[in-house]
C-alpha cells in the first residue's frame, strides 16, 4: 500500500528536495506519495495573511487557526479517521525516536503541520486530535525557525522503515537503536584500506573469526552507549545504568 505524506507549510518548497535520492525512488516507485501544500493558498485577504498578535500579549505572532482548519478539510476531509496520523513537531511534543519511526511507518497517511513564528494555535492541535491520530514530536532540546526540517528529519527517519524501501532489509536490523542492536548504539564501522594514514583497521575485524568479530562489535556497542548515552542502557543487557 502506498504511504501518503502530506506537508502543510508557509515554505513548501522546503520539500523539493523530497525528489532527491532513495526518497525520491521510493515516490518513484510507488511506496509513497509526497504532496507538499501552501498554506497561504488557504488564506482569503491580499496579504494572505497567516499570523496574528498572540492572546495575552507578548512577543512575536502565532497561526491562525483558520488556514489550517480550511487546508485540513481540502486535504484531509471532515470525517474523523483514526489511520490518518497528523504531525506537529514542536520542541515541546514527545522526543521523536526510533520505535515512534518504527509505529508511523505502517501509516497509510501522514500530514505534517509545520509552524513558524511562535507556533500554531492550540485549538488547531486540539481540533485535529477530535479527528485524527495526533503526535506533538520535538525533534531535540533545541528551537528550529519552522517546523519544515523537522518534518523532513522524520519523514527520512520513517520511510527508510517502509518495507520495500531498503534494498537490503538486514541493515536496518543492526542500526543504532534497533531491536537487533538491543536498542544499543552501533560500534564503529571501517572499509577497506586496512591501512590508512597510520592508522590500521582493528585486527579482529580481518580477522574472519565470526564469533569474534560479533563480541568486538557487542562490546563496543556497549561501551560507546555507556559513554555517550547511559540514558539507552538497562539491566537487560548487563550493562549498569
Ligand atoms: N515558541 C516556540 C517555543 O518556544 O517552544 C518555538 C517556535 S519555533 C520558532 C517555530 C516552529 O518551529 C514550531 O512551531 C515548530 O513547528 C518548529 N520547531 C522548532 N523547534 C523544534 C524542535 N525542536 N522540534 C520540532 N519542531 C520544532
Amino acid at each position: 500500500m502506498t504511504m501518503r505524506l502530506d506537508y502543510l507549510s508557509i515554505f513548501p518548497a522546503y520539500f523539493d528536495v523530497l525528489d532527491i535520492s532513495l526518497l525520491g525512488k521510493a515516490a518513484v516507485n510507488g511506496l509513497v506519495e509526497v504532496h507538499a501544500h501552501d498554506l497561504r493558498d488557504w488564506t482569503h485577504d491580499r496579504h494572505r495573511t497567516v499570523d496574528d498578535t498572540p492572546c495575552g500579549g507578548g512577543a512575536g505572532m502565532v497561526m491562525k487557526p483558520d488556514p489550517w482548519g480550511e487546508a485540513f478539510d481540502e486535504i484531509i476531509g471532515t470525517e474523523p479517521d483514526s489511520s490518518v496520523h497528523v504531525i506537529f513537531p514542536s520542541p515541546s511534543g514527545a522526543p521523536f525516536t526510533q520505535s515512534a519511526a518504527q509505529e508511523l511507518s505502517s501509516a497509510v497517511r501522514i500530514v505534517f503541520c509545520c509552524g513558524r513564528y511562535e507556533g500554531i494555535d492550540h485549538r488547531v492541535i486540539d481540533y485535529a486530535r477530535s479527528m485524527w491520530t495526533v503526535h506533538e514530536v520535538s525533534l531535540g532540546d533545541y528551537v528550529l525557525n519552522g517546523g519544515e526540517v523537522a518534518a523532513l528529519a522524520i519523514t527520512e527517519a520513517v520511510v527508510r522503515l517502509v518495507p520495500g524501501f531498503m534494498g537490503n532489509p538486514e541493515s536496518l536490523a543492526e542500526e543504532s537503536f534497533s531491536a537487533g542492536q538491543d536498542g544499543l548504539l552501533e560500534y564503529p564501522l571501517f572499509t577497506r584500506p586496512v591501512s590508512w594514514r597510520g592508522l590500521d583497521v582493528p585486527e579482529v575485524l580481518m580477522s574472519g573469526h565470526h564469533g569474534r568479530i560479533a563480541k568486538w562489535r557487542r562490546d563496543e556497542s556497549v561501551r560507546l552507549t555507556c559513554e555517550r548515552r547511559p540514558d539507552l542502557t538497562d539491566s537487560d543487557f548487563g550493562v549498569p545504568h
